[in-house]
């Protein structure tokens, strides 16, 4: 199973937005820091993603 790691797009404080830089997923989530996440493109669906920035960490095949 193929595993990406999501970076951060952008952070306006309260949401961040994660994308899959991978070629062929574009995977993109808002993540909210007071919790609970929003998938706005599924990307690739048999990938497993994490990511992380200071402080917040996605785990592996959330919200997949
Ligand atoms: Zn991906």
């Amino acid at each position: 199973m193929n595993q990406h790691r999501m970076v951060v797009e952008a952070d306006n404080g309260a949401e961040l937005l994660f994308v899959c830089p991978y070629d062929g997923c574009g995977r993109r989530l808002v993540l909210k820091r007071s919790g609970g996440l929003t998938v706005l493109d599924r990307g690739d669906f048999f990938a497993l993603h994490s990511g992380g920035t200071e402080g917040l960490q996605i785990e592996a095949g959330i919200g997949g």
